[in-house]
């Protein structure tokens, strides 16, 4: 049979990641592959008294239908966070509820992008924002990262040449390379956007992570008017409950409504008053605090067995916060053909080169350090680390 797709979907790749885990997910495989938070640091407990209450004290309304924009005591929590966390004034209609961040970046999309615009994203970028974007048909352009953070030379011709309508990117602890931008690179990118049309597009998934005591503010903060944050309970309470929000000026809130209206109505209501009602009656800066401290230990674990493990010629980032680390090999090198070798002593990492919008990156990798103990983060070392030392083979 066959079926008449939109050209839309015809072109839009299937999720790389998601393939990929299909073959990783077995048991005996470690896997640096895929980006889990750690299932023991979600407290099930707390969870499961907070959905007790709230079935038992209010379900009927609980289970019925919402409005489109969110539960407002949860925007309202949100918005006073930001104050707290940036001192960023934001009022709870400028922010709305999304059945996970992920789905903001499809909202932002639809309301967003016609068919060829100049979309901006960082090179390597997000996988989840480029298949997001992909749907909506744009052309994409990418700016190159530092260590500390965008090309900004890079990103003003660009800004200059193809007057974007976004530029989408992570500040904080970046999926997949692990960077954190510098203080100063977020003063330039306001400075650099801030008298075009360009919306920011600020993905936070990761901000709470942040293994320093250094407070990284926004790129917001330079640009009130262009910039649109993303954030989500999933790396914080749990993924599976699907909430994210988008924190942006109410004109664009109200787009992102009509669209969602269209999409689901409303994210889940009942997701909704369960974490609300765990926010109220738990510290989650005592939890966060578990999970960056954790998440740290990992990763600074990981680094050092790389410096002691790895050929000199192999890179790595040294993550401020996140999940991720990111490799760069020597050109030479495939990494694909890494990841089949580490697959048969059943390890797994992620080659590079899908998160790369125009080609390259065949040479990068992606490790997570958040979903595995430190015992398989040594075998799994270990096994690249013997790879490594006979690069014929790759
Ligand atoms: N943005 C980034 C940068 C991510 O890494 C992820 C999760 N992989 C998401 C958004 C989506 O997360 P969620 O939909 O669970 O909030």
């Amino acid at each position: 049979m066959k079926y008449c797709f939109s050209k839309r979907i015809q072109k839009t790749p299937k999720s790389f990641i998601r393939e990929i885990l299909k073959v990783t997910q077995q048991p005996e495989v470690i896997s640096f592959a895929g980006g889990l938070p750690n299932p023991s640091l979600i407290d099930t407990e707390g969870i499961l008294e907070a959905a007790e209450t709230v079935i038992k004290e209010d379900g009927r309304n609980a289970l019925q239908y919402s409005n489109t924009e969110g539960y407002l005591p949860l925007r309202e929590y949100i918005a006073e966070r930001y104050r707290k966390r940036y001192g960023l004034l934001i009022s709870s209609d400028e922010i709305l509820i999304t059945n996970g961040s992920q789905q903001c970046l499809d909202l932002l999309g639809k309301i967003l992008i016609d068919k060829d615009d100049a979309v901006l994203i960082e090179r390597p970028g997000y996988l989840g924002a480029i298949q997001a974007f992909s749907l909506y048909e744009p052309e994409f352009f990418s700016v190159g990262l530092f260590e500390d953070g965008p090309d900004t030379n890079e990103l003003q011709n660009i800004v200059s040449e193809e007057n974007p309508k976004i530029f989408y990117g992570i500040p904080n602890s970046q999926n997949p390379s692990g960077i954190t931008y510098s203080r100063e690179k977020r003063e330039e990118i306001g400075e650099i956007l801030s008298d075009t049309d360009t919306l920011f597009i600020e993905d936070d998934a990761y901000g709470e992570l942040n293994f320093t005591d250094e407070i990284f503010e926004p790129v917001k903060k330079y640009l009130p008017d262009l910039g649109v944050m993303t954030g989500s309970f999933s790396k914080i309470i749990s993924p599976g409950m699907r909430l994210g929000w988008i924190c942006a000026p109410t004109e664009i809130i109200d787009k992102i409504s009509t669209a969602k209206q269209a999409s689901d109505l409303h994210s889940n209501y009942l997701s909704q008053r369960i974490i609300t009602q765990y926010l109220q009656t738990n510290d989650i800066d005592i939890h966060i605090q578990k999970i960056r401290s954790e998440y740290s230990n990992r990763c600074s674990f990981m680094t050092r067995l790389m410096d002691e493990m790895f050929p000199a010629e192999i890179g790595h980032t040294s993550p401020k916060g996140g999940m991720f680390i990111w490799l760069t090999l020597p050109q030479n090198i495939s990494s694909q053909k890494l990841f089949e070798k580490a697959m048969e002593k059943n390890v797994a990492i992620l080659p590079g080169y899908p998160f790369y919008v125009n080609g390259g990156g065949d040479n990068t990798v992606r490790i997570n350090f958040s979903n595995s103990d430190e015992d398989d983060i040594r075998k799994g070392i270990e096994v690249l680390s013997d790879i490594f030392a006979d690069t014929d083979k790759i």
